[in-house]
């Protein structure tokens, strides 16, 4: 069972579209795997609409000495010239688009192991693993100034060294387990750590994760000039 979900504020963040792509992308994610986030982002979202249109019901009525008929609509369609008047009616007359895009799982495959992750990573799927012992990683391209987004793949019995944080970590896993100090997390988990957390985390059967982080890794145990490597392959 999911025992780490994103606080209400984040969610409410995320229905009002006020987050960044790294973090909207995680947050859809275990929405995917979350039911009682994904019920209470829709309820935040229908708020969020409600206000919104509330809004424009105040904007609407300052406004009704505005007074514009279908008549007029069809008056100001026929001034405009010819070419756009064709473009408009071609334009009206398009069918709705068929089919809705697709929200089935994908499948994401590293080192012949097959996962399968919620359909938000679709688009940022097209980057090289890269692969350092165990641990592999594959950056999307967000252009996010100092954030990093990552899918980070640890084979069966790899762990990464202890460290902490300069900034913040994010860690949703997708499929398979880790623990840390903390106990052991299961897909859907959605794991924020700050400065303060000091962790080695470590899979048994292996584990796909989604990962942001605004700060490069700071191994806390061993000669960090041999860890770097690894640092930089996460961050
Ligand atoms: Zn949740």
């Amino acid at each position: 069972m999911i025992k780490h979900h994103p606080d209400q504020d984040l969610l409410f963040a995320h229905a009002k579209g006020e987050l960044s792509l790294s973090m909207a992308i995680a947050i859809s994610a275990h929405c995917a795997l979350c039911e009682a986030c994904k019920t209470a982002v829709a309820q935040y979202t229908q708020e969020a609409a409600d206000l919104a249109f509330n809004q424009h019901e105040i904007d609407d009525t300052t406004a009704d000495n505005i007074d514009i008929s279908a008549n007029d609509i069809s008056l100001m369609q026929s001034a405009l010239p010819d070419e756009l008047q064709t473009m408009l009616a071609q334009i009206l007359c398009q069918p709705e688009l068929a089919t809705a895009p697709s929200n089935e799982p994908i499948l994401v495959s590293v080192k012949n192991q097959h996962y399968s992750v919620p359909s938000v990573f679709r688009q940022h799927l097209d980057r090289p693993w890269q692969q350092l012992g165990k641990v592999s990683r594959m950056r999307f391209t967000l252009n996010e100034m100092n954030t990093r987004a990552s899918l980070l793949h640890i084979e069966a019995l790899g762990e990464i060294p202890q460290h902490t944080h300069k900034g913040n970590e994010l860690t949703l896993l997708l499929a398979g387990e880790f623990s840390d100090i903390n106990g052991n997390y299961v897909p859907g988990d959605f794991i924020m750590l700050d400065g303060h957390t000091k962790h080695a985390p470590k899979t048994l059967k292996g584990c796909l994760c989604y990962i942001v982080l605004d700060a490069p890794l700071h191994f806390t145990k061993g000669l960090s000039k041999l860890l770097n490597p690894i640092g930089e392959l996460i961050y």
